[in-house]
């Protein structure tokens, strides 16, 4: 709808994964997994409950498809954002929006991130620390029972999470030619593949 998805879209052919771009609910029939990117989240907020979106991915979700958010989808996914804005409500996570202030305070640092250690590096090699990079950030200030949390800050606030086949980053993974978090993905794609429980169309 708005912001970064072009740069996902590059990741992911490079990956040789069909894609589409979605803006209207028919567009999600027959996906496997649903990428929301950053952006602004208010108004990719009102600009999916314009288009009719809101439900139809709510829905989706819950058919065990695979969604992941970032930065600006990562607040979409969320269930309190503390203002008041369209959010999805699908991961029990609450974020606080530009939390290290505005644009010129962006930001690049790089992250641990445990649940990457076992996809080698863009370039080959064994683990290492993924580069952050936090624009406009929101952080994932607190998280249900049934949330991960696959990174956080050395202050302890949360930067990836993971609940069922949902996933939020604060940080802009296709921003990098790192695409282990778009592996991440696609490995919980197919793992929510397997417990399918209807179309994406019905
Ligand atoms: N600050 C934006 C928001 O609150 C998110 C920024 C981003 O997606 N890079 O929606």
């Amino acid at each position: 709808l708005q912001g970064a998805f072009r740069e996902h879209g590059v990741i992911l052919r490079r990956l040789s994964v069909a894609q589409r771009e979605v803006r209207l609910p028919g567009q999600l029939c027959g996906l496997d997994g649903l990428i929301i990117p950053g952006g602004e989240s208010t108004t990719i907020g009102k600009l999916a409950r314009e288009y009719g979106l809101l439900k139809p991915i709510r829905v989706f979700a819950r058919k065990h498809k695979a969604v992941w958010g970032t930065c600006a989808g990562a607040i979409l996914l969320s269930s309190e954002t503390g203002s008041r804005q369209p959010l999805l409500g699908l991961m029990d996570i609450e974020v606080k929006r530009n939390a290290f202030g505005r644009q010129l305070d962006s930001f690049e640092t790089p992250i641990e991130v445990g649940a990457l250690g076992e996809l080698s590096g863009a370039n080959g090699g064994g683990p290492r620390p993924f580069h952050g990079i936090f624009i406009r950030a929101p952080l994932i200030a607190s998280v249900g029972i049934d949330v991960e949390v696959l990174a956080r800050l050395p202050t302890g606030e949360g930067v990836a999470a993971r609940q069922d086949g949902m996933a939020a980053t604060v940080v802009h993974p296709e921003l990098t030619d790192d695409d282990r978090f778009h592996r991440l993905f696609l490995g919980m794609n197919a793992q929510q593949r397997g417990a399918v429980t209807g179309g994406a169309c019905d």
